[in-house]
C-alpha cells in the first residue's frame, strides 16, 4: 500500500502516518524503487558496461572497508522506505560473487514495506544460489543474457561467460520459484541483433519475459554511438512480422518495459527504449552505489555520499532528512534531454554502470 493511502495504520519503522507525506522530487515524481549495488566486481566483462582494456588485472575495485556494510544498506535501505520505497533491486558489478547475499536478503525481506525484492544477475553463478536465494527471501530474479549464438554471448560477456551455465542458472530460478524471470538482452546493431529471434523463439512459451534494451551511453568508457542503438520500434515490427504481437498495459506506475504479448498465446515480451523514447516522466528510481554513494539518475555524473554521515553517527532521523532532501530537489532527465552529439563526445562526465547497476 502506497503511504498516501496509510492514514490510521503504522507505517515501516513504526511512524504514525501523518509524520510522512509521499515524498516527490522538484517534477513531481515519488520515491518508489531502490536499487542496492553490493560491489564493483564482475566475472564478466561485457564490452558495454565493463571493457576489458579498462577493466584489466591491474584496475583497483573498492576494498572491503570501503564498501558499505549489510548494517549500512541496511538503514539506508529503512530510511527510503520510510519515504515510500517499496521495491529493491539487488545489482552489481555482479551480486553474486557477494557469498553471504543470503543473510542480506533475508534481512531486506524482513524490512516491513518491502513489496518486492528482486535481484539482477549475469546468471553465471545462478545454479548454485537459487534455491539459497529463494529461502532467504528473495520475490524475483532478471537474468541478463545477449544472445543464445555461443560465440556471440562469449565475446558480449568480454570471453568469460559460459552460456550452458547461464541457461542451468535460468532453470534453476524457474525450480525455485523465482519466476517468470525477466531475460535482459541489451541490443548492439551488428553485434547480436541478428540472433535476437532464436533467443525469443527459445523464451516462448516458457512464462519468462524477454526484455530488449536499447544500447545506453552510460558511463565513459563503452565507446556508445548513436548508429550502434537498434531502435525498439524497428524490432517491434521485425519481431511483429515472425509473430504478431500486441500492446499490454503497463503493471504500474514507473514501470520501464514498454510490454506486448504474443497473439498466439506464447507469452509477453517488453521493450525498454531509453535512448529513442525515454521515459523520465515517472522514473521512480534511487541508486545506492556500494560505496555508499545515492545517485537520482542513471547517467549522473555526481551523487550524495551516505557513508560519510552513516560513519559519523547520522541517527535514523537524520539519514531519512539527508535523503529526503536529496530526493525533493531532484529535477533528473537525462534521457529527454539526450542528443547522441553530447553523448558520443562524453561531454557530461557519468558514473558508470557497473557502480550503480542498471
Ligand atoms: N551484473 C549483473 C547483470 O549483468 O545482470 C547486474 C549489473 S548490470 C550493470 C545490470 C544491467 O545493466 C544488465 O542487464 C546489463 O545488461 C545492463 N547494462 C549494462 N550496460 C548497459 C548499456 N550500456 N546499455 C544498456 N544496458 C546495459
Ligand atoms: Fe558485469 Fe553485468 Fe556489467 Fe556485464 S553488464 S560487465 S555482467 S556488471
Ligand atoms: Fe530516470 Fe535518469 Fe533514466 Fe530519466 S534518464 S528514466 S531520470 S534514470
Amino acid at each position: 500500500m502506497h503511504n498516501s493511502q496509510m492514514t490510521t495504520e503504522l507505517l515501516p519503522n513504526d511512524l504514525p502516518a501523518e509524520m510522512l507525506q509521499p515524498t516527490v522530487d522538484a517534477l513531481g515524481r515519488p520515491l518508489r524503487d531502490l536499487r542496492i549495488s553490493l560491489l564493483d566486481q564482475c566475472n564478466f566483462r561485457c564490452p558495454y558496461c565493463m571493457p576489458e582494456a579498462e577493466f584489466h588485472s591491474e584496475y583497483e575495485f573498492l576494498k572491503r572497508q570501503q564498501r558499505l556494510t549489510y548494517d549500512e544498506i541496511i538503514r539506508v535501505a529503512a530510511a527510503a522506505i520510510d519515504l515510500g520505497v517499496s521495491k529493491i533491486r539487488l545489482t552489481g558489478g555482479e551480486p553474486l560473487l557477494d557469498k553471504n547475499i543470503g543473510s542480506l536478503i533475508e534481512r531486506i525481506a524482513a524490512l516491513p514495506g518491502v513489496q518486492d525484492l528482486a535481484l539482477t544477475t549475469n546468471g553465471m553463478l545462478l545454479a548454485g544460489a537459487a534455491e539459497k536465494l529463494a529461502h532467504a527471501g528473495l520475490h524475483r530474479v532478471t537474468v541478463s543474457l545477449d544472445s543464445l549464438d555461443k560465440d556471440v554471448f562469449r565475446s558480449m560477456s568480454g570471453g568469460r561467460g559460459d552460456l550452458d551455465k547461464v541457461l542451468s542458472g535460468i532453470k534453476a530460478a524457474e525450480s525455485a520459484g523465482l519466476g517468470p524471470i525477466k531475460i535482459n538482452v541489451v541490443v548492439q546493431k551488428g553485434v547480436n541483433d541478428h540472433t535476437l529471434l532464436d533467443l525469443l523463439e527459445y523464451f516462448r512459451g516458457s512464462g519468462n519475459i524477454v526484455r530488449l534494451i536499447e544500447f545506453m551511453d552510460v558511463g565513459n568508457c563503452n565507446g556508445w554511438r548513436m548508429n550502434q542503438v537498434v531502435p525498439s520500434r524497428d524490432l517491434l515490427e521485425k519481431i511483429g512480422q515472425r509473430w504478431p504481437l500486441r500492446p499490454v498495459g503497463k503493471n504500474y506506475a514507473g514501470e520501464v518495459a514498454r510490454r506486448y504479448e504474443y497473439v498466439d498465446g506464447a507469452g509477453e515480451i517488453g521493450f525498454i527504449s531509453s535512448v529513442t523514447e525515454p521515459f523520465c516522466g515517472d522514473c521512480s528510481r534511487a541508486r545506492l552505489s556500494a560505496d555508499g554513494m545515492l545517485y537520482t539518475c542513471l547517467f549522473a555524473n555526481q551523487g550524495t555520499d551516505l557513508r560519510e554521515p552513516l560513519r559519523n553517527g547520522a541517527d535514523d532521523d537524520e539519514l531519512r532528512d539527508i535523503l529526503s532532501s536529496i530526493w525533493l530537489q531532484r529535477a533528473d532527465r537525462y534521457s529527454e534531454l539526450r542528443t547522441p552529439e553530447l553523448a558520443e563526445h562524453h561531454v557530461l562526465k557519468k558514473v558508470e554502470m557497473y557502480r550503480i547497476g542498471g
